[in-house]
């Protein structure tokens, strides 16, 4: 595995893998990898030559009140894993090296960005969009990989693919969870026991809200009483909606498809989970 932490470099050698021919697929990430990134590679492994994984804690998508000193950083434990998992290329560039003082550009996608984590988080998605772009723009792969797990994120780096014409393929992947239904995420690790058992809970109530709309139920009453429960069991809920998959407006009522979401602390960790509901 080459492992490449100047811009210019990843460039050089993805314009050499393109000229060869060879496909490349790209999963971005932030590091502490877990299964759910792995599921990611391994897709990206079976359907391109060559894959390349970013890890970039992007400073410009966290809040000032946020965890971006806070979040784990474990980049010697992840260069073991990407080798095992015979990846081809490391990107894991210095914060200065893509985001130095000097940059002033910022990539910005509307009406996708108004609700859910864009109430809560205000600036970003435009931290995450901008930094993709560039991602994007020094790779310049074949296929990028998305996990579900990040819904939302997943549907605005879409959009910003269609508008800009990026014209990667657009990978979306299931997500990843543990035994008890948690979705995998690097934040898990910040939990105490007892609130990564409470944790539990919120893909609990989400499979209930998708258990109950299967059944035909209505959808304002199956959602009152999810919001009721999973407030009961978390210490701040931020949100719990039940929204269109391509729009991600609310809905007031069933419809063949729909996604339900949902943000809320335990402790001081924010978790964020969905389920895609096809009736
Ligand atoms: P992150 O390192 O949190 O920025 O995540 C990098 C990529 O991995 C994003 O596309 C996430 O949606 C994806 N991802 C994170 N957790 C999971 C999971 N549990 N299952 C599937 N994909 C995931």
């Amino acid at each position: 595995m080459k492992i490449i932490r100047s811009p210019k470099k990843i460039q050089e050698e993805m314009e050499k893998l393109r000229r060869q021919g060879e496909t490349i697929g790209f999963v971005p990430t932030m590091g502490a990898l877990h299964e759910g990134h792995l599921s990611l590679v391994c897709r990206a492994s079976k359907e391109n030559d060559r894959v390349a994984v970013s890890i970039f804690v992007n400073p410009l998508q966290f809040g000032p009140r946020e965890d971006y000193k806070k979040y784990p950083r474990v980049v010697t434990r992840d260069t073991a894993i990407l080798k095992k998992e015979k990846v081809d290329y490391l990107f894991c560039p210095a914060s200065i090296d893509l985001v130095g003082s000097r940059f002033s550009t910022r990539v910005k996608v509307s009406k996708l960005t108004e609700h859910l984590c864009g109430r809560y988080r205000p600036g970003h998605f435009e931290g995450v969009t901008t930094v993709v772009a560039k991602l994007f723009n020094l790779v310049k792969p074949h296929r990028v990989y998305f996990g579900a797990k990040d819904y939302q994120q997943a549907m605005v780096i879409r959009q910003m693919m269609e508008d800009l014409d990026f014209d990667s393929g657009f990978v979306l992947c299931p997500t990843v969870r543990e035994k008890d239904g948690l979705a995998m995420s690097s934040r898990n690790r910040s939990l105490s026991p007892a609130d990564r058992k409470r944790a539990a809970m919120i893909s609990k109530i989400l499979f209930q809200i998708r258990g109950e709309l299967c059944k035909n139920k209505k959808l304002p009453g199956v959602l009152q009483k999810a919001r009721k429960a999973l407030a009961a069991y978390t210490d701040r809920l931020q949100y719990l909606e039940i929204v269109d998959p391509k729009t991600l407006a609310p809905l007031r009522k069933s419809q063949p498809r729909m996604v339900a979401l949902a943000a809320c602390f335990l402790g001081k960790t924010r978790l964020i989970d969905n389920v895609i509901i096809h009736l």
